[in-house]
């Protein structure tokens, strides 16, 4: 029994250290030092590309644990496992429960309208998502990410730091920026969220990047639920 776990995410590197040679674990490459010894690194190349890939190293499963607004390879596994017959499952942290001071918007571009002129803005957003904000030379960024962004926007600074992140530290960088706006990808789960109860506190908007749609897959929230599906993969 062996199933490809599609990684990205701390969840993705529990449940591969849990599962051991069960598993094979697979990252898309996008950070130079991943935090886990991956087993396979890069793209396949589309749902086709997978498909093929999975067929030959005749798989039994495949658990998606990317990240949520990794949409693509979602996608991507969805059609893969779909056109094999294969089951899959979908390791997804819950989003976090919206709350009524944030202003919810659709995507990154709703997020950049949602940003006023003038407005001091964290984007705690990843290096990758960064292009509605790469014209706006009317507003004050502070760009926070793991790998450094190919550009930034025009005006403020670029922050390189790995999660998690305390409440102090966020409290402090905040502060020390006068952010006035927050912006943030739905991720869930704890590792970033100190940032939004930093926000809560210090009176600063926060602008959510609702989760992309999906299609409708088996999901689970933890890792143990994880093991399990695949302990009752063979039965
Ligand atoms: P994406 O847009 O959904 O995927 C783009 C392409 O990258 C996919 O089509 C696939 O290439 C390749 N890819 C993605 N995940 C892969 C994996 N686990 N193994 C092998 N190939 C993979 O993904 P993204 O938003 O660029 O994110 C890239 C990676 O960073 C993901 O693994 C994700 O879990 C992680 N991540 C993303 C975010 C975020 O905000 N998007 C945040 C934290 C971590 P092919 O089509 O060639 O197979």
């Amino acid at each position: 029994m062996t199933v490809l776990v599609l990684g990205g995410t701390a969840e993705a590197r529990e449940l591969a250290a849990a599962l051991g040679t069960v598993a094979e674990l697979s990252l898309a490459g996008a950070t130079q030092k991943p935090l886990s010894l991956p087993h396979r690194i890069g793209g396949f190349g589309g749902a086709n590309g997978l498909a093929a890939y999975l067929s030959t190293k005749g798989y039994n499963g495949v658990i998606d644990a990317t990240h949520p607004f990794a949409a693509q390879m979602s996608r991507n596994a969805y059609e893969a496992t779909l056109s094999l017959n294969m089951p899959l499952l979908r390791l997804e942290r819950p989003p976090w429960p919206s709350k009524a001071a944030w202003k919810n918007v659709p995507d990154m571009l709703g997020a950049a309208k949602a940003t006023p002129a003038a407005a001091s803005v964290f984007l705690s957003i990843g290096s990758q998502s960064l292009g509605p904000f790469l014209q706006r030379d009317d507003i004050w960024c502070l760009t926070r990410s793991i790998e450094p962004p190919v550009q930034a926007p025009p005006i403020g600074e670029v922050l390189l730091e790995r999660p998690p992140f305390t409440l102090a530290h966020e409290l402090a960088l905040m502060q020390h920026h006068n952010i006035s706006h927050l912006v943030s990808k739905n991720a869930g789960g704890e590792a970033t969220y100190a940032k939004i109860r930093a926000a809560n506190t210090l009176g600063i908007q926060v602008i959510m990047v609702k989760r992309p749609q999906l299609p409708e897959a088996l999901t689970v929230e933890t890792v143990a639920e994880a093991v399990k599906w695949v302990e009752n993969l063979g039965e």
